[in-house]
């Protein structure tokens, strides 16, 4: 095992203070483009994950008092800090998750944007107010923090799903423990000290490396209000299963496997280039990445000798070289799963129009995980290759009679995050938006990722339950409607212990 003399200790964040995981396990931190060791990770234990929520807890009651303004500075300096450390954070990104540079630029771009929307909460959290219900009597909804909440990460998005848990907790008075995943810790490494460094009061957020036992010690523990994932289907229903049990608040966004559908006036280009970036961007690890692409017969053909003449061009190699495209995949297990899945196609009948096992990359990237653009044709909408989530850069083009065949494939599929057309009739497109059965329609994008001013998140197996990120959906989820009915008594009535509180006096059991 080659390990970098610079390596990387991984550290917790918990109470305002950097932590060794004391007599923990860790695990090794590898540069997928390389291969190489460049840190450890820590496992935390199960009291480690109750302590940062113990101290989340108690920074909930002087953040929850902290009046509006003065919290809001904090997120307005988040999103500075951002702007100034764009660069670093995505090289972060880059390094340990193998995200190609230009493409973890935009990854942190997009953070930003979101926690500019966050910027909004004092406009998104005004409650409501109904006058004279009775006579004297008026009623009000006030959008209250709830407590402590918990997020977990996946590996492929570790400054995006940062963004979509924590400045929105926050901002709305909240706190928080998050857990990074242990293959993309960096990002989260390198946020919290910029969080320490903006003066964010200690415990508002804490961060706890490890793995599923480190998130299954939330599910008993009162002081937990509700857990975040964003991960695949399995592990989002395995946390649901976990709170379920003590009523506690989820929003958890699962897996992925997303359908095209080109027509026959799709714009040829347009589409060659949007499959590209979509199939192949990430090394095919989005949850927004297409990855089933129906073709009607018309541009069948012509399509695919297109798309497999433009995928021999892509170039793969080190997720930090700007010259490059795409980058590795995650990790060793990641390739084998991939590449097996490539002898399954095969071994169903399907045509290997392109092999992109064992690409060609630099010297010095000899050990990363590569696997090059990979096209299947011929392929039927119940083959196992179109059925399950293989997260890689692998697609499976499939020739479809009409869009009705296309609505009813994506229709039968049990994961539905998203789909995209490409066509230029209003038909088509007004038909696809309304029958797609996803959570997110593109039409003439192949990544129909929605704008931070958006709900952001699928349907069926890909969301458990019925919460989503971004938004005013992350307003709603992150507080409680508080609802007080209030009557207004005429001054000057007798009060009823007369004599105890008279004259405006007020009484508390807060000694002064
Ligand atoms: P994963 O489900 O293996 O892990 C996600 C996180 O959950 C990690 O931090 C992991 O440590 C933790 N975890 C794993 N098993 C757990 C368990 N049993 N209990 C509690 N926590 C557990 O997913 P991954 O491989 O890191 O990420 C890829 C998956 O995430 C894909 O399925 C992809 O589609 C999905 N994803 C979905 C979206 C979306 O918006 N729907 C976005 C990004 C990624």
């Amino acid at each position: 095992m080659k390990v970098n003399s610079q390596a990387i200790r991984i550290q917790n964040h918990i109470n305002g203070e950097w932590e060794d995981e004391v007599g923990g396990q860790y695990v090794p931190l590898r540069n997928p483009s390389t291969g190489q060791v460049i840190g450890e990770v820590p496992i935390s234990s199960p009291e480690t994950s109750r302590r940062a929520v113990a101290a989340a807890a108690a920074a909930f009651p002087a953040w929850k008092a902290m009046p509006l303004p003065k919290r809001m500075n904090y997120i307005h300096l988040m999103h500075q800090a951002l702007k100034d450390n764009l660069e670093a954070l995505a090289q972060a990104v880059a390094v340990d998750q193998g995200k190609h540079i230009a493409e973890a630029r935009g990854e942190v771009g997009r953070v930003i944007e979101i926690v500019q929307m966050a910027c909004a909460i004092p406009a998104l959290i005004q409650g409501e107010t109904i006058q004279g219900i009775a006579n004297n009597i008026n009623g009000r909804v006030i959008k209250a923090p709830i407590g402590v909440f918990c997020g977990v990460a996946p590996f492929n998005f570790p400054a995006l799903v940062f963004g979509w848990f924590i400045p929105f907790a926050i901002g709305t008075g909240n706190t928080f423990v998050y857990k990074p995943s242990t293959e993309s810790p960096l990002f989260m490494q390198k946020m919290m000290q910029l969080l320490v460094d903006i003066g964010l009061p200690k415990g508002v957020v804490n961060v706890v490396h490890g793995e599923r036992e480190t998130v299954e010690a939330w599910y008993d523990d009162d002081n937990v209000s509700g857990v975040c994932l964003v991960g695949s289907t399995p592990t989002a229903q395995a946390i649901a299963a976990g709170c379920g049990r003590n009523g506690k608040k989820t929003m958890l966004l699962g897996g992925a496997k997303n359908f095209l559908l080109a027509m026959e006036d799709a714009p040829m280009d347009l589409l060659i280039e949007n499959v590209l970036m979509s199939g192949y961007g990430s090394a095919g690890q989005r949850c927004l990445a297409v990855s089933n692409i129906a073709v009607v017969p018309e541009i069948y053909d012509e399509f695919v000798e297109r798309l497999v003449a433009a995928s021999k061009g892509v170039r793969v190699g080190d997720a930090t070289d700007p010259e490059v495209f795409m980058g590795p995949v995650i990790s060793a297990k990641a390739k084998e799963r991939i590449e097996r899945y490539v002898d399954i196609g095969v071994a169903e009948g399907a045509t290997l129009a392109l092999d992109g096992r064992n690409p060609s990359v630099s010297e010095g990237n000899k050990e990363g995980y590569f696997v090059g653009p990979t096209i299947f044709t011929n392929v039927t909408p119940c083959m196992q290759i179109a059925r399950e989530e293989i997260f890689g850069p692998v697609l499976s083009v499939i020739k479809i009679g009409c869009i009705d065949s296309a609505l009813d494939a994506i229709r039968k599929h049990k994961l539905g995050n998203g789909a995209c057309i490409f066509t230029q009739n209003t038909y088509y497109t007004e038909k696809f938006i309304s029958e797609a059965d996803v959570g997110m329609v593109g039409v003439n994008v192949g990544i129909c990722a929605p704008h931070p001013y958006l709900p952001f998140g699928g349907i069926k197996g890909s969301l458990v339950g019925n919460n989503k990120v971004q938004g005013k959906d992350a307003i709603d989820f992150f507080t409680q409607n508080k609802v007080a009915t209030v009557r207004i008594v005429e001054p000057g009535a007798k009060p009823a212990a007369a004599g105890n509180a008279g004259n405006g006096a007020v009484r508390s059991c807060v000694a002064s």
